[in-house]
């Protein structure tokens, strides 16, 4: 039986029952609160990161699956106490999320330097914590596959190689970087079904999401809520075309929502949720979108596949 790494240790893959495949308790910029900490607070943060995982286990969920990574304040002990707390399996990455900015540590390193620290996760923990990871991770938005950005991949791929462990890659499908993210792993030499291209939900254009698929990769539709991406409805139509097309076996459903998240300030991001992305919740899924596929054709088995077993095969692989 395969084991999946979460903040509790390792747990049978068949222990992970229902699953949020992309979701993040906090966001939000390390340096930012090591510096002007006066900009955070602590006991908001930790308020919205448990109710939030009450809240999805009232629905069933048993794993969420967190992807932070360097630069957005990965923090095993803050997950681990949301896991403890709430009695969720929580699941952690190892990787940098940049879009092309390094630090002079990784600039001044080659590829197999960076896996090398990725690979000492793996096999020591995290941040001096026994919590180890259990997959890796990396970006590719608007900038495209720069160069800092293509030796991260690159270095994530070798660590992935050495480790075995599956890699969840953040794209930016209306730059079409899902393709040139599996160009690179393939040049490595990764296995493409243990890559999940996230975020692909953030277009409708069936043609681009088939040439991804094509390559052997899971599909991350994994922004529901985010409306300023993709509204609902043409995020739901996709997923049902993808359905029908017979690949519910190569997705994820997700919302990537943040229980707190600090990229603007307090009262824009009011006005953001409050204008722009209103639907936006880690409950969303279950509150709304589940049901309206279901009326519109989505099988039991369908979600079932989606949210219990492809993240078994995922982790697992
Ligand atoms: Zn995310």
């Amino acid at each position: 039986m395969p084991t999946v790494e979460t903040t509790g240790g390792p747990v049978d893959v068949d222990e992970l029952g229902l699953t949020l495949i992309h979701e993040h308790f906090r966001t939000t910029d390390e340096a930012g609160r090591f510096q002007f900490p006066h900009l955070y607070d602590e006991q908001v943060e930790w308020d919205a990161a448990i109710a939030d995982a009450n809240a999805v286990k009232t629905h069933g969920v048993r794993t969420v699956v967190d992807p932070a990574a360097m630069f957005l304040n990965r923090d095993a002990a803050f997950s681990k106490r949301v896991a403890d707390e709430s009695g969720l399996n929580v699941v952690l990455a190892t990787g940098i999320y940049t879009y092309d900015h390094l630090p002079q540590f990784l600039f001044n390193r080659d590829e197999d330097g960076i896996a090398a620290i990725f690979l000492h996760e793996f096999e020591h923990g995290i941040q001096g914590t026994d919590v180890k990871p259990a997959f890796l991770k990396c970006a590719a938005d608007v900038p495209g596959v720069t160069p800092n950005i293509e030796k991260v991949h690159r270095a994530v791929a070798r660590a992935a190689k050495q480790s075995g462990k599956p890699i969840m890659a953040h794209s930016h499908p209306a730059s079409g970087t899902g393709l040139e993210q599996m160009r690179i792993f393939s040049e490595e030499g990764v296995d493409p079904a243990t890559v999940q291209i996230a975020h692909t939900g953030d277009t409708d254009d069936l043609d681009y999401i088939e040439r991804l698929l094509d390559t052997g990769c899971w599909i991350g539709m994994d922004r529901y809520g985010l409306d300023l991406y993709l509204p609902t409805e043409q995020r739901n139509a996709t997923v049902l075309a993808l359905l029908e097309r017979g690949y519910a076996d190569r997705m994820f459903i997700s919302q990537d929502y943040c229980s707190s998240i600090d990229w603007f300030p307090r009262e824009v991001q009011d006005y953001l949720k409050a204008n722009e992305v209103p639907d936006w919740s880690m409950t969303f899924l279950f509150d709304q979108v589940i049901p309206t596929l279901k009326e519109r054709g989505m099988s039991d088995d369908d979600l079932d596949q989606m949210m219990v077993e492809n993240p078994k095969r995922w982790l697992g692989s």
